[in-house]
């Protein structure tokens, strides 16, 4: 198995894995800071990302959260088949209620774009002192930005609350972030 057989078994099953960019964005950043090796990913889909992010170094660890079980079940399949079950662990869970006893270099936030608020205050506790929190889809296939009203209302609001998050990075008294428009649309925060 390679990487492109998960790409194509996302786009033929809707799967909504990194964009091409947004992965190479992230990877690099891996790749540039080799500091990183413990890895906290929030929504495994089928495993594509932290497979991608365990492949950069051999001593990377990947700790990622799904709560989805098709997905799950295939995230498994992937992560065997790439031989990586001693380096990712993957929660079947839903992250607001996994506990975790390790901190993490690197936390990537990619789960349900509605509660990105709670994933982050849940989850920068167990942050080291120089790590630096990921957040995918910040763009939402450019509904951030829109201006014109948007018509549906499940869209509304969970745009809306993206945005909220956007701001929240932004005056947050203790982060400081940075956002690229890079695949989706990616911030990068880290400790003041
Ligand atoms: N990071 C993956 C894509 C994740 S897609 C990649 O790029 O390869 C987002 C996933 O988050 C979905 O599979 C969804 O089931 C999962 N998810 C959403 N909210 C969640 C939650 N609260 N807890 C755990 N998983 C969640
Ligand atoms: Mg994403």
């Amino acid at each position: 198995m390679v990487i492109e057989d998960l790409e194509r078994y996302a786009t033929e099953h809707n799967v909504p894995i990194m964009q091409k960019d947004g992965i190479t964005f992230l990877t690099d950043y891996i790749k540039e800071h080799k500091n990183i090796k413990n890895i906290l990913e929030i929504g495994c889909a089928i495993g594509y990302s932290s497979i991608c992010m365990a492949l950069v170094r051999d001593d990377i660890y990947v700790t990622t959260i799904e709560r989805d079980r098709e997905r799950y079940l295939k995230a498994i399949e992937n992560v065997k088949a790439f031989h990586l079950e001693d380096r990712i662990t993957i929660l079947f869970q839903d992250a607001l209620d996994v506990s975790l006893k390790e901190q993490y270099d690197l936390i990537f936030i990619d789960a349900a774009k509605s509660q990105y608020i709670k994933f982050f205050e849940k989850f920068t506790p167990y942050l080291k002192e120089n790590g630096v929190v990921f957040s995918d889809n910040l763009a939402f296939h450019g509904y951030t930005k829109q201006e014109t009203r948007i018509e549906s209302k499940n869209l509304r609001q969970l745009v809306n609350k993206i945005r909220k998050y956007i701001v929240y990075l932004q005056e947050h008294p203790n982060f400081i972030t940075e956002f690229y428009e890079i695949g989706d649309g990616i911030a990068v925060t880290k400790k003041k």
